[in-house]
């Protein structure tokens, strides 16, 4: 896997804007990420999105569930929404009313069982690799050992990522609301919102968008960031027709297509 090292250890590759970023980045507005990547630049700017979003729409409440419920969960809500996703897993659960009924099931079954939210056959195999990889490193069905106050994020995204199915967002999903980890999973909603506040490069893949954003939250709030630019992503800073007009972050958004947006508001 990419950004993995034969040791199992996650690694980050340096992050260059590439030269067109340079070139965006006139007529930036004061608080803009910087063209060049300048990480205190960056910081500050992050922090100053979080603060402007928590002030106009309140806290969040961040989930807490079982690491192994979300895991499943989070695998089943690829490529998909989070009410055909919720769905498919009490039906899993109700057809399977333990976890190893599920691994053992013939994979048939479980397909059948998640169809509603989609890409069965793909999903059906990963949640099944994904119990037996746990039940094979732990010897149960269990993921407490990663529900520690001290855990090594990194190990943990590794060892997560070695399921097969099991990508750096999924595994970062778990880690954050399975097990309290300071982690900000990238998924749709972000990585446009990253992309258009050009945090990252306007071609980065969600793995990249990861990868450059965690150094950049502030310790301790990146769930918190999360949860909130997921709330913008579906009320403000929609795939189509975002609500730039009434957007918080109109004053030091740098996106171009902002002008537009905000004129057809
Ligand atoms: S101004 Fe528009 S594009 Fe920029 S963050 Fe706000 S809603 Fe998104």
């Amino acid at each position: 896997m990419s950004g993995m090292t034969s040791a199992g250890k996650t690694t980050y590759p340096s992050i260059r804007f590439k030269s067109s970023a340079a070139r965006r980045s006139a007529g930036r507005p004061p608080g803009a990420p910087s063209a060049a990547g300048a990480p205190n630049a960056n910081r500050r700017f992050v922090a100053m999105v979080l603060d402007r979003l928590r002030t106009v729409s309140g806290p969040v409440e961040p989930r807490r569930e079982d690491p192994i419920v979300c895991l499943i969960g989070t695998i089943l809500s690829q490529a998909t929404n989070d009410r055909l996703a919720e769905r498919a897993c009490r039906e899993l659960r109700k057809r399977f009313p333990t976890w190893k009924k599920v691994m053992d099931a013939p994979c048939e079954e479980v397909e059948k069982a998640v169809e509603m939210c989609g890409l069965a056959k793909q999903k059906a195999a990963a949640i099944q690799s994904a119990l037996r990889y746990i039940r094979r490193t732990r010897g149960a069905l269990r993921l407490d050992d990663l529900k520690r106050p001290d855990l090594d994020p990194d190990r943990a995204m590794a060892d997560l990522c070695r399921i097969e199915g099991v990508g750096v967002k999924t595994a970062a999903v778990t880690l954050m609301f399975g097990c309290g980890a300071d982690l900000c999973a990238v998924d749709t909603h972000l990585l446009r919102i990253l992309r258009r506040l050009e945090i990252v490069p306007p071609k980065a893949s969600a793995d990249r968008a990861f990868r450059i954003l965690r150094p950049l939250v502030p310790t301790g709030k990146a769930v918190e960031l999360h949860l909130q630019l997921i709330r913008f992503g579906r009320t403000t800073c929609r795939a189509v027709r975002p609500k730039c007009g009434s957007c918080p972050l109109l004053g030091i958004c740098p996106w171009r297509g902002k002008i537009s947006a905000a004129g057809a508001v």
